[in-house]
């Protein structure tokens, strides 16, 4: 299994503490789509765990197939989506592009040009997710006998969404040992979060070893990482934000022209 490939800079985040170690100066903006940073064309060069290769005989690779792989998770228009958490949680440092549409990661220690162009760059939790796809879009509730629809997959939560959360939870609850319930402000910028069953409904239905399975392959956080905020170089970031090629000297080694 490759490690680290992407960004060794990454920290993994203990989801429960999180507040604690990055203190109370939490961003309140919430405003932008972290999922700009899913829409970025890749890159030429592709991390090896990601090469498209699929053993049709591994039972949670057919059951990612089925179920679209590893996805984002949100609420879409007025739908609730109702999702369990699990870790691990991964923080990545990003910036938004008003005039590009896009959410870049950041490149400290590689470049401060994102940083001079952008401001300070902002902090975007990813964190593993089941979503309970066969629960109703009104209020994430689930029909008894009817199937759950599990599917792997993702959060983004902004570190003000995230102390909202944990603001919400239930007396000796965490943030793993509930099922929650995300939906779109009617103001559309941001989401709500609440918690839904106290319970999650895989425990109560014994689907745990299912969930087990589905989680398995993300849990060395690799790909989170990689979804949460796509690796890109310098060049490529220059070449988002300026939307040309940028010159070659000095600043712009020719090492990086090989990603473009
Ligand atoms: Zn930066």
């Amino acid at each position: 299994m490759t490690q680290n490939l992407a960004t060794p800079e990454a920290v993994e985040v203990d989801f429960d503490t999180f507040e604690k170690v990055l203190g109370k100066n939490a961003c309140t903006e919430e405003s932008e789509d972290f999922d700009q940073a899913v829409k970025i064309p890749p890159p030429a060069k592709r991390p090896k765990d990601d090469d498209g290769l699929l053993d049709l005989s591994d039972e949670s690779t057919l059951d990612k197939l089925s179920s679209g792989g590893f996805l984002r998770i949100r609420p879409e228009g007025q739908n609730v989506v109702s999702v369990a958490f699990f870790k691990p949680a991964v923080q990545e440092k990003t910036h938004y592009s008003q005039e590009r549409n896009k959410t870049i990661p950041c490149l400290q220690p590689k470049s401060d040009y994102c940083c001079k162009q952008l401001g300070e760059a902002r902090d975007v939790i990813g964190v593993l997710a089941i979503q309970y796809a066969g629960a109703s879009t009104k209020d994430g509730g689930l029909k008894k006998g009817n199937d759950p629809e599990l599917r792997v997959g993702y959060v983004t939560l902004s570190r003000s969404a995230l102390a909202s959360i944990r603001k919400s939870l239930p007396e000796g609850a965490s943030l793993y040992s509930t099922d929650w319930k995300i939906w779109k402000r009617s103001s559309g910028i941001g989401y709500e979060y609440a918690v839904q069953r106290v319970t999650p409904a895989y425990k109560t239905l014994n689907l745990e070893k299912q969930v087990e399975e589905l989680i398995a392959p993300y849990k060395d956080g690799v790909k989170l990482r990689q979804r949460v905020a796509k690796p890109m170089s310098v060049t490529e970031v220059k070449l988002l934000l300026t939307g040309e090629p940028p010159e070659l000297g000095e600043r712009n080694p020719l090492e990086d022209m090989e990603t473009l």
